[in-house]
Formats: C-alpha cells, sequence, structure tokens
C-alpha cells in the first residue's frame, strides 16, 4: 500500500488496488488450513510466470482429482476479488473440485449454487 501511495494513488485506492493481492490481516485463506501455494522446485517466485512450470501446468490439470482446485484462475479476478494466484491451491473435496472443474467456477460461484442463488452465477 505504501508503494501505490507513493506512486500517487489516493488512500482509498491504494487500499482497493492492495487488497486484490494482499490479504488484510487475519483474513487469508491460508488461516483455514485448507489452502497452500505450490512451486516449483527450480523457480520458487509467486507470479505469474509460475503457471509457466511443468508444476503448475500439471497442478492446473489434475489437482481436482485430488480435491484441490486453483483458487485464483486469470479470468476470474472480478468474481474472487483476487488477482490470478497461479500457485494458490484450496482443498475442497474431491466432488466439489470435479463440479468446479467441469463447469469453470470459483469457490464463490459454487457457494452460490448450493445457496440456490442464480444470480449469483452470472
Ligand atoms: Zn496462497
Amino acid at each position: 500500500m505504501a508503494d501505490r501511495l507513493s506512486q500517487g494513488y489516493g488512500s482509498l485506492d491504494a487500499y482497493e488496488e492492495t487488497k486484490k493481492s494482499v490479504a488484510f490481516p487475519g483474513t487469508s485463506e491460508h488461516a483455514t488450513g485448507l489452502a497452500l501455494d505450490i512451486t516449483s522446485a527450480q523457480y520458487v517466485e509467486l507470479n505469474e510466470k509460475q503457471a509457466d512450470t511443468e508444476e503448475a501446468k500439471w497442478l492446473a490439470a489434475n489437482s481436482w482429482k485430488y480435491g484441490f482446485v486453483l483458487r485464483y484462475p486469470p479470468e476470474k479476478a472480478d468474481v474472487t476479488g483476487i488477482i490470478y494466484e497461479p500457485w494458490h491451491y484450496r482443498y475442497v473435496g474431491q466432488e466439489a473440485a470435479k463440479e468446479m472443474t467441469e463447469k469453470n467456477i470459483t469457490l464463490e460461484e459454487y457457494n452460490g449454487r448450493l445457496k440456490g442463488d442464480k444470480n449469483e452465477l452470472e
């Protein structure tokens, strides 16, 4: 946030931009124990280039079989409120992971379906 303030962002804009990539203290999904960050052994940087590693490609294609989903996909930032994080996986169970992967939906969209609120899927 300090970097953005120094770039001329106003306080509210700096806050809004920063929270897309840094969880407010105490609100990270990691605190649930259900999320983890997985990187290539050869490339450990947490940035979009992680997606080009063999490990990330394998995870993206196969994690659902083990009950994990890529939590913040590139085309869903407007749904999740979080930028693309090719390293961040979340355990949701095999049944949910299979359905979310087949339908290309996020946890927010999946939970909206469970509540029966179809509007949340649009
Ligand atoms: Zn993470």
